[in-house]
Formats: C-alpha cells, sequence, structure tokens
C-alpha cells in the first residue's frame, strides 16, 4: 500500500524507513515523502497513494479530506497524539479511516517540559550567552528554588501525570485538575479546581488537548487568577492560550515568566528554517522581546525513543487498516 508522508523531515523518513524493515518483506509498505505540509494545494501530491500519513501542522479540514478522498485516500495516519486539526465529521461522512498514535513516551515531553522550566527559572539560557561573551557577573539571573514550590499540572493524563511525578520528585507540592480524574494522581498531589490551582501554583504547566472547551483556556479572565509572578509553561497546544492576554499579562508583570514549546499560530512558523526571512507575525516577534519568555519550536516530542516509538505505532495502525483488522488507535 503506498502511503504519502507529508511534513516529512529527514528524521521522519529515518524512523519510518527502519520501522519498516521490521514489518515482514511482502508487507513492507511503500512511502512517497513530502517535506511540503499537507493543505488543499498540496494534496494533490497524494495521487496514486491509497494512504495520507501527517503530524501536527497538517490540515485536515473538510475540503482537503474531500479532495483527498476524490484521490482514492482511504485512510489517515497521524504521526502524533493530538487530533484538533482533522474534521473528524468530515472524516466520518466519507468513511477515512483516521488513526493516530496516542501514547509515545509520555516521558519525552514532561522531561521537555522540565527543561523549560528549568531553563527559565535558572536563566540558563541567558547566562550561556553571558558566559561566552566572558561576562560573569550575575545580575539579572536570579531564580528561584524549585524545592518546596507549588507546581499545578492541568489535565493529568499521560504526559501531565510524568509531569507530575518529575515534578514531585524534585519536592514540589503539586496540584492537579482534571475533569476526568484518575486514581493515578492519588499519591502524587492534590486535585483541585482549576481556579484553585491557578491561584495556587507558582508554575502552571498545561497538558490538556485542545478541544472546542480547552480553546484559550488560559485568557485574560484565568491569567487574573495566577499568582503575580508565577510561570506559565505550554507543552500541549498553542490554542490552549490566548496569545495577546499572555503578552498584556507579561507587559503589566503580573505573569512573571512563559515557557512555551506550542504556538496557536506555529503552523506558519515551526519545522521551518526561516532564518534568513522576514517573520510577518508581529505577535510572535513582541514574545521574542521579553526576557522572562522562553519559546521552542514543537519539540517536546522529539527524542530518539518517541521517534521510533511514533514510527512503530504508525507502521501498526497502518497494518491494521491494511489487513481490515480492528485497530485500537482508530480515532473515532
Ligand atoms: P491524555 O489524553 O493522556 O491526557 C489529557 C488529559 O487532559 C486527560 O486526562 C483529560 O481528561 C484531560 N482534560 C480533558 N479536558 C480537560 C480540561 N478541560 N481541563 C483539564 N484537563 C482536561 O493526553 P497526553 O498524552 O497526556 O497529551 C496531552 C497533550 O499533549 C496532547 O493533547 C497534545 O496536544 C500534547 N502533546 C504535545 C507534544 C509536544 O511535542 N509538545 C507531544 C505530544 C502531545
Amino acid at each position: 500500500m503506498k502511503t504519502a508522508v507529508f511534513s516529512a523531515r529527514p528524521y521522519d523518513r529515518h524512523f519510518l524507513e527502519a520501522a519498516n524493515q521490521h514489518v515482514g518483506g511482502e508487507g513492507r509498505f511503500e512511502f512517497a515523502y513530502f517535506d511540503v505540509g499537507l493543505d488543499l494545494t498540496t494534496s494533490t501530491l497524494a495521487q496514486g497513494s491509497e494512504a495520507v500519513c501527517v503530524f501536527v501542522n497538517d490540515r485536515l479540514d473538510a475540503p482537503v479530506l474531500e479532495a483527498l478522498h476524490g484521490q482514492g485516500i482511504r485512510a489517515v495516519l497521524l504521526r502524533c497524539a493530538g487530533f484538533n486539526n482533522v474534521d473528524l465529521a468530515a472524516a466520518e461522512r466519507l468513511g477515512l479511516f483516521v488513526a493516530r498514535v496516542p501514547a509515545y513516551s509520555p516521558e519525552a515531553v514532561a522531561e521537555h517540559a522540565l527543561a523549560l522550566i528549568m531553563t527559565l527559572n535558572r536563566q540558563t539560557h541567558r547566562a550561556y550567552n553571558r558566559v561566552r561573551e566572558g561576562n560573569f557577573m550575575l545580575d539579572g539571573l536570579l531564580g528561584r528554588t524549585l524545592y518546596g514550590r507549588t507546581a499545578g499540572i492541568v489535565g493529568t493524563g499521560k504526559i501531565g501525570l510524568a509531569t507530575a511525578r518529575i515534578l514531585r520528585g524534585m519536592g514540589c507540592n503539586v496540584l492537579g485538575y482534571d475533569p476526568y480524574p484518575s486514581s493515578a494522581f492519588d499519591g502524587i498531589g492534590e486535585m483541585v479546581p482549576l481556579a484553585e490551582l491557578l491561584a495556587r501554583s507558582d508554575i502552571v504547566s498545561l497538558h490538556c488537548p485542545l478541544t472546542p472547551d480547552t480553546h484559550h483556556l488560559i485568557n485574560e479572565a484565568s491569567l487574573a487568577l495566577m499568582k503575580p509572578g508565577a510561570m506559565l509553561v505550554n507543552t500541549s497546544r498553542g490554542g490552549l492560550v490566548n496569545t495577546d492576554a499572555v503578552i498584556r499579562a507579561l507587559k503589566s508583570r503580573h505573569l512573571g515568566h512563559l515557557a512555551i514549546d506550542v504556538y496557536e499560530q506555529e503552523s506558519a512558523l515551526f519545522f521551518q528554517d526561516l532564518s534568513g526571512e522576514i517573520i510577518d507575525d508581529d505577535v510572535f516577534q513582541r514574545l521574542m522581546t521579553f526576557p522572562n519568555v522562553l519559546v521552542t519550536g514543537h519539540q517536546g516530542f522529539f527524542t530518539a525513543e518517541a521517534l521510533q516509538e511514533i514510527s512503530a505505532i504508525t507502521l501498526g495502525n497502518l497494518t491494521d487498516f491494511a489487513e481490515g483488522r480492528a485497530c485500537p488507535n482508530k480515532v473515532a
């Protein structure tokens, strides 16, 4: 079965081909790799394939799904957990098989959240540059001891739990909020309502999915509930945060630090080298001017272990589809 792989970076090709080697000879898949993202214009590249394999910023709205279906595409394989970029109603109407990778090394994303927290708290990103320039002054690099501080986890699923465990291990008091709480959080921290979590936490880390309910969960009103000087961390999805409201909270000095691995308008920026280009996104550029803001380009998932798991599970999903078997990772 031929599969068109969109947003394919060299590492995607490497790990998918390695996983394909483990599929028995006859059952091996044929992949056509395209480094461009999927949208209505690029959807024609899938001509001749029966499946598309896509990532977080590929667009799978109704017009794109209809175009793909018209070309003979019958399956959509997401190389990620989130599926907010897929119009599931349209996919169902067209009878498309949609599967995702629900879990792959949640610790990879949790550890990246920790990397952001530690970097921003102790300003090692600024210290690195200073020391290389021979400036050994400490002024402006003052951090806070994390031990004994309160961290709030919004969404205590797989990644939220992994983050909570690490923070707990560092001696933080951990609070959690989740409308569907799991007993796995017992013994790690205390489940509280969202407003209480925001009011009590020194660090608020977002780990819930982007849905119509969670869109702009962090907004003017929720930011006002946060402790003055607190840190907001988002490694989940950009749409959870109203960036304009966050900028106002940073300018007023109410929000102490912002660390993001995801950004609402990231599809125009992330996973590309724009270092020689003019960046038109003024909101993003404003964020870049704050010394207390740290941005990474959606790399929370980016460990060798996670990429191996993503590729193996994606091929498993494709095999289930090809062989007409029930797929546990099918998105309904
Ligand atoms: P998960 O499904 O295991 O956990 C999500 C949790 O959020 C669930 O417990 C759910 O009950 C909870 N939730 C749902 N609605 C909520 C709400 N309104 N408020 C608070 N909690 C709510 O998912 P996961 O594997 O832990 O992944 C979490 C998110 O991380 C994904 O949705 C994805 O967007 C993001 N992610 C980011 C990266 C990255 O590279 N930065 C990688 C993987 C996943």
